[in-house]
């Protein structure tokens, strides 16, 4: 099989890895230096490039790493063209593109979640005293695509209202928001592959958002990932599914949603039980890259059986032990602008046990590995226990150094949380 995959990070380095195992030929658009088949020239949302691509290849399965495409509405793009996409329609993907719409479909089929209250720009004032009424114990919300920085967890009526002032300063014109109840409790993330009807689950992960240990700093795309979560027991799971999961199914189905892809549900374990803070309609990203090593089954035969029709057919096995990715970032990051380009040296020295996924990585035109963003690489170590694949990565993280190289000192490494609910 000859697959196409979207996107240019970690996330579809680990996606390549995977299905070349799985025995795919992959063409990554666009692509990184560590991609196979990377085409710097096709942009991930230039579907007619695609096409040709697609045709010039004879490609017929496209599988989806970033939203962004799947928010431009690339399945239905391909829809009757003999192209298969693994990834969900335009109207499935705002689930994940508006907070308020998916909010509006929490609601209406029961996921447990937070209360919220949707505004829009023009009633800045009604919010502003919604938010003091609440005694800003808020989290605001943009309601469109913002990488993950569109939402403010607040923790006074100053800093709610300081949110809104943010808001209003970057979006000029018309535009909708939500205020929801602020909650509290330590959060995973549980992602499933779904044709809409069912699902099958990869093990529960959990990212570490924050740029700096403890959870403090600026939030980022994520600086690091571990699975599974020892703490995410069968009791756990079981309400995840009873209010969450199963629900969200039967909310695709009324609604008939075509729905084949990836499903993420970012969960927030509150005292009164499991409640979904969001959905995204793709994998997560560093996620995937712990995610995609652990399971022990053929994903291109999991991908291939959702878009049969047969998925109920298929059980997902995983691999034993525990898994840790640590992000190598670019000092700067996450700030919209930081110096890049800087040679990247001692990949060719680690472990043969560790992963090493490109995220922002290019070779310059003398064939140098240089940096090109922010989430410069992904290491991933596997160890029987969760402590031995922390060791382990941290210590083989050493030897893959470039100018400003960051890393955030305590992935997997979070307490264990006590009597959840
Ligand atoms: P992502 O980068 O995962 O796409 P996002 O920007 O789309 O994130 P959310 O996942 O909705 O936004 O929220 C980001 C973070 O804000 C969550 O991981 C969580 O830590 C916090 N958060 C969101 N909603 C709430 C809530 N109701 N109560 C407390 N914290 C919340």
């Amino acid at each position: 099989t000859s697959i196409v995959l979207l996107g240019s990070g970690a996330r579809e380095h680990a996606l390549a890895w995977k299905l070349t195992r799985d025995g795919a030929t992959v063409h990554t658009l666009p692509g990184n230096a560590g991609t196979p088949g990377s085409h710097p020239e096709i942009s991930a949302t230039d579907f007619p490039a695609i096409k040709a691509f697609c045709e010039e290849k004879g490609v017929q399965l496209i599988v989806v790493g970033p939203e962004a495409p799947l928010a431009a509405g690339v399945t239905d793009f391909f829809q009757g063209s003999g192209i298969r996409v693994f990834g969900p329609g335009r109207a499935g993907a705002t689930l994940e593109s508006s907070k308020v719409w998916s909010k509006d479909f929490m609601r209406r089929h029961g996921v447990a979640t937070a209360q919220a209250w949707p505004f829009r720009s023009d009633k800045m004032d009604a919010a502003r005293a919604k938010a003091a009424e609440l005694n800003g114990q808020v989290v605001v919300k943009f309601d469109g695509l913002a990488a993950g920085k569109g939402v403010y967890v607040c923790s006074s009526v100053e800093e709610a209202h300081a949110a809104l002032d943010d808001l209003a300063r970057l979006h000029s014109g018309w535009f909708s928001f939500l205020l929801e109840e602020k909650l509290t409790g330590p959060e995973i993330s549980i992602i499933g592959i779904t044709d809409g009807n069912r699902i099958r689950l990869l093990a529960p992960s959990q990212d570490h958002k924050q740029l700096l240990a403890h959870d403090q700093g600026p939030n980022t795309g994520g600086m690091g990932a571990y699975c599974p979560v020892p703490f995410c027991d069968d009791n756990i799971l079981s309400a995840i599914r009873q209010d969450i999961i199963d629900p969200t199914l039967r909310g695709l189905q009324n609604e008939q949603f075509e729905f084949r892809g990836f499903l993420y549900f970012g969960i927030m374990l509150t005292p009164q039980g499991p409640k979904l803070l969001e959905y995204n309609t793709r994998l997560g990203d560093p996620e995937a890259e712990v995610l995609l090593p652990a399971l022990e089954s053929s994903l291109l035969e999991l991908i291939e059986a959702t878009l049969d029709g047969k998925l109920q057919q298929t059980v997902v096995r995983q691999r034993r032990g525990h898994y840790v990715g640590v992000v190598l970032a670019s000092d700067g990051y996450p700030a919209s602008s930081f110096p890049t380009g800087f040679p990247i040296t001692g990949l060719d020295q680690l472990h043969p046990s560790i992963l090493a996924f490109h995220g922002a990585t290019r070779r310059t035109e003398a064939g140098e590995l240089v940096t090109n963003g922010g989430r410069v690489l992904v290491l991933v170590g596997h160890g029987e226990e969760l402590e031995d694949a922390v060791q382990h990565v941290y210590r083989e993280a050493e030897k893959v150094q470039f100018e400003g190289r960051y890393i955030r000192p305590d992935i997997g490494q979070r307490p264990e949380p006590e009597g959840i609910f």
